[in-house]
């Protein structure tokens, strides 16, 4: 049998076993919904300082600068589709196997997908947030034809995503913190977890005792720290063919 088969069969063990399965996702998983990493080549990092660009900072400073970037982001992240690593999260949390994802992602593609308990770590593009009064509005209230939009205040909007410069929203720390400590396998999916406090949550749930599957098409620093089984690939790939073992009967 090939390594990956036996691989799979064993996480399909580990996550059938366990009471509290979850998943912890990155910029990996939405790359095959077209939407390029952040970091690395290729990222939109590669063409935009972030600090010029990202920051909160820069936002208050140059908004109509940030926001040339930002729509194209937006054109990019509202064309993307959940793709199969998110339609097989969706489908292991109906089959009572996934009980939270803790996305780093801001696309919404986990919530397109199905999956209903997403801690967004970094945030929503799916929501705008005003500078000045803190309101929060849904995105297709918002007009982006004349940028910066802005609130009915006269306040700036920003997309509701956690800016260089900004904390994570507490809440969804709390949230992630709780999940990650009480989890018996955790599934880290399409990233290295190397930025904070991402990259806590598999440590918690390792020192808590959990067992970490990794989904990622490279090693990284995790494989060789906390990962109990790495499945080496595409979580487009992979994801589908595990939510198959699950479904099989033993
Ligand atoms: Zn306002």
């Amino acid at each position: 049998m090939r390594d990956l088969d036996r691989l799979l069969d064993e996480a399909a063990r580990m996550i059938r076993k366990a009471r509290s399965v979850v998943a912890l996702t990155g910029a990996g998983i939405s790359v095959e919904s077209g939407i390029p990493a952040f970091r690395g080549t290729q990222g939109l990092w590669e063409k935009y300082d972030p600090m010029e660009f990202a920051h909160i900072d820069a936002l208050r400073a140059h908004p109509e600068r940030v926001w040339r970037m930002l729509l194209e982001l937006y054109t990019v992240v509202e064309a993307a589709r959940p793709n199969a690593a998110h339609i097989s999260l969706a489908q292991m949390e109906k089959m009572g196997h996934m009980r939270a994802i803790i996305t780093q992602n801001i696309d919404h593609l986990h919530q397109e997908a199905g999956s209903q308990n997403v801690i967004e770590f970094h945030g929503s593009g799916h929501r705008m947030a005003c500078l000045s009064c803190g309101q929060k509005i849904p995105r297709h209230q918002v007009d982006l034809g004349q940028i910066p939009p802005r609130c009915l205040c006269g306040g700036i909007l920003k997309p509701d995503v956690v800016f260089f410069g900004e904390p994570i929203p507490w809440r969804a720390l709390i949230q992630a913190q709780e999940e990650s400590k009480h989890c018996n396998v955790m599934m880290v999916i399409g990233t290295s977890a190397v930025v904070a406090p991402a990259c806590d949550m598999p440590r918690i749930a390792k020192e808590k005792g959990a067992r970490i599957i990794e989904v990622n098409t490279e090693e990284t620093q995790l494989t060789v720290s906390v990962t109990d089984l790495l499945l080496k690939g595409s979580s487009g790939e992979i994801l589908p063919r595990l939510v198959e073992r699950l479904q099989a009967t033993r």
